[in-house]
């Protein structure tokens, strides 16, 4: 497999003297298999120069995929400036993450709208399929594509893709789950395992690192990782190598080289340490091993395409929450979803209304004596009832302690204070990838017991 970086810069393009060496435009990689399977991977400025190249050297008409991670403005930015999308004959299939209320076309529509950009999305010439995905598993012509959903005000997908033995994997957008992760170490609670799962036994992992940990306390939020949790969190994911990415546009070339040369330098007493540099627009890589690469777990076999996720609006979430403010916060979040709310404010009731109504999310505080959030979530999972023993269930508090949410089967802690939007994402996340259980579970291709 080929891996070409054509942009890597995180939140705007950043030209000039001082960014090039590791590169100015956007997100925007390259991906082919040995067999020929072009896949694009984000559509930052990036794209611009690779629908270039595309054009130049490829005998058209020409067939690609292109998976977008999520459509913030510095990954898709140079869509409407991808030159293949407007030659008629060639084909082009399009996925990005399932949203609410819009479809991929309407997202990407929007930026091509006549007050933005003169030429409509309609007028593109290429054949352009849509799909929308979930959190699955995939094919794109000869490459296994599995996805994740990852931590980011948007809702962002993660792509793993297995292909000619060697396992790669994109995750950015992304912020650490646990804060002690944040700052380079810690032990993965139930989140980061979902994540150390994702990026296993990889041989590349191109992973989202705007910030360092000295920066994070200021940035807690905005949905990004640094880089000593990138790396982290690899060596514990026996990650071959880690590009770090998304370079951070106040970031020149030498803050860059003095980033990575003190990340290597912690990394000298560890065990496991994988091998650590930065994504340079330009820089070429082949992956390959003569053992065949890790397969999809096998239960986990649902796939990222189903058109048959249930409506939003199907779902309930009870709110065990007694601060009256924090509880209309969270309520007015998820009635902006569409989503109904029920609130009780004692233990006994909690436990009878997650009994009768069957919520497919519960919410807790815990603040004991008034609610002890963890011992009704042992509760929940101790009741014997099947439904609550898989519903996931948050915490709202202002610090998580990863040991006792894992002892009492707490899913997330939702640590204060965070912004709507990164909660509004959080919860969408949630409810999609229940969804997605619960549809798997009824057609029997979802593992029961897989954790959320
Ligand atoms: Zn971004
Ligand atoms: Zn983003």
């Amino acid at each position: 497999m080929k891996v070409r970086f054509w942009g890597t810069r995180g939140s705007i393009a950043k030209p000039g003297p001082r960014t090039m060496r590791y590169g100015g435009n956007t997100s925007c990689i390259e991906v082919r298999s040995r067999a020929g399977t072009l896949v694009v991977v984000d559509c930052g400025t990036g794209a611009h120069d690779l629908g270039k190249m595309l054009m130049e050297t490829e005998a058209l008409p020409l067939h690609g995929h292109m998976l977008i991670s999520h459509t913030h403005w510095d990954h898709i930015q140079g869509w409407p400036f991808f030159a293949p999308l407007f030659v008629p004959g060639n084909e082009w299939d399009i996925y990005a993450p399932r949203s609410v209320g819009q479809s991929v076309r309407e997202m990407l529509a929007g930026q091509m709208q006549y007050t933005y950009f003169p030429v409509l999305l309609d007028q593109l010439g290429a054949a352009i399929r849509y799909h929308e995905l979930v959190e699955g598993v995939l094919t794109v012509g000869d490459i296994n594509i599995r996805t994740r959903y990852l931590n980011h005000p948007a809702l962002t997908l993660g792509y793993r893709f297995d292909v000619d033995g060697a396992t790669l994997v994109y995750a950015c957008d992304h912020e650490p789950y646990s804060r002690q992760l944040a700052l380079g170490a810690g032990v993965p609670n139930a989140q980061e395992q979902g994540h150390v799962d994702f990026l296993s036994d990889a041989d590349l992992v191109i992973h989202d690192a705007q910030y360092f940990a000295a920066e994070y306390e200021a940035k807690i939020g905005w949905g990004h990782s640094t880089a000593e949790y990138a790396v982290e969190i690899g060596r514990i994911a026996n990650v071959k190598a880690i590009a770090l990415t998304h370079h951070d546009p106040t970031r020149d070339d030498d803050a860059i080289d003095a980033l990575i040369e003190r990340i290597r330098a912690t990394l000298k007493e560890k065990e496991n340490a994988p091998e650590v540099f930065a994504a340079a627009e330009g820089l070429v890589l082949e992956l390959g091993r003569d053992k065949p690469s890790t397969p999809v777990p096998a239960g986990d076999q649902f796939s990222a395409l189903t058109e048959t996720v249930p409506q939003l609006s199907e779902h309930l979430v009870l709110l065990g929450v007694a601060d009256t403010a924090q509880a209309k916060f969270l309520a007015d979040i998820v009635h902006a979803e569409g989503i109904e709310v029920k609130r009780q404010v004692d233990e006994a009731s909690i436990m009878q209304a997650a009994r009768l109504e069957r919520p497919t999310l519960i919410v807790l505080e815990h603040n004991p004596p008034t609610i002890d959030g963890l011992r009704i979530c042992r509760h929940l999972r101790d009741s014997g009832d099947h439904h609550l023993e898989q519903v996931p269930i948050a915490i709202v508090a202002a610090q998580e302690d990863t040991a006792a949410g894992a002892a009492a089967g707490l899913t997330t802690w939702l640590v204060t204070p965070f912004s709507s939007i990164y909660a509004r994402t959080r919860l969408r996340a949630g409810l999609f990838r229940d969804a997605i259980g619960v549809f798997g579970a009824r057609t029997g291709s979802a593992d029961e017991s897989k954790s959320r």
